[in-house]
């Protein structure tokens, strides 16, 4: 796979994407680079929606890898002693264990319970993280969560309410869900060359290709007001040159 945007209708369209994200929250952005990862899809919300957690993430990886390559670089702060770390990641690893997950519906059986629930769909995720309470306590978000996906759930052949489920319930449903769909949620456990303490991060990859695609889109812009301004063409006409020549063109203005 060769990375890079060196088609001029890919970059209208990664522009188009870009300033359509600019006044949107991250979850606003997060579907809009999913409707650019599944083009196939026709810009059908509703079916990007329903797509589980971890099957998002996987389109968002590939997306990156086809725009911007397989090295990836991050930075995270060590929990114990606040070093900064920066270092590599090669998102090619994370292709081969990212995958959309096998079943829709999970079914739990254990101490006398029976619970049967859905994996969380992008939908789901995003009307949890935005319920009223969502904002003040985590454990309002994830029973958002549970009160979406619970299709049932009996304790010894008897019906009980989502809303009073156990923490002991929830934390394995919450266990099933990862291990039903792993790639929802990309940790990285990056031990400090400092203190050697370990630290676990979450890698959200919407934000980071979000910050990568509004770089790009930013470098974009000033080449085209460089060369609009050097030579007078238009934008499109800028956008269709190759990103070589565009550069040539560019390193010309610097010289004279
Ligand atoms: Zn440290």
């Amino acid at each position: 796979m060769t990375a890079g945007i060196t088609d001029s209708t890919q970059a209208g369209d990664l522009l188009a994407t870009w300033e359509a994200g600019l006044g949107r929250d991250g979850h606003g952005r997060a579907l809009l680079l999913h409707r650019a990862a599944r083009p196939e899809l026709g810009g059908d919300h509703e079916a990007l929606l329903a797509l589980p957690v971890g099957a998002r993430e996987a389109d968002l990886f590939a997306l990156r890898r086809a725009l911007f390559g397989e090295r990836m670089q991050v930075r995270i702060d060590c929990d114990a002693c606040g070093a900064d770390m920066e270092f590599d990641l090669d998102a090619r690893e994370f292709a081969r264990t990212l995958r959309a997950p096998d079943e829709s519906v999970v079914q739990l059986t254990e101490g006398g319970w029976d619970v049967a629930f859905r994996v969380p769909t992008v939908a789901d995720l995003t009307a949890a993280a935005r319920h009223p309470d969502a904002a003040f306590s985590a454990g309002a978000a994830r029973r958002a969560l549970l009160a979406r996906c619970v299709v049932s759930a009996e304790r010894d052949g008897a019906a009980v309410a989502v809303d009073v489920l156990p923490e002991a319930v929830q934390k394995m449903i919450a266990e099933a869900v990862e291990a039903a769909d792993p790639a929802a949620d990309v940790t990285l456990n990056i031990n400090c060359p400092e203190c050697e303490a370990a630290t676990r991060a979450e890698l959200d990859i919407a934000s980071y290709l979000w910050a990568e695609l509004d770089a790009w889109a930013r470098d974009v812009l000033l080449d085209v007001h460089l060369l609009a301004t050097a030579y007078g063409w238009s934008e499109p006409e800028i956008l269709a040159l190759s990103p070589l020549r565009r550069r040539y063109y560019l390193e010309l203005c610097a010289d004279a």
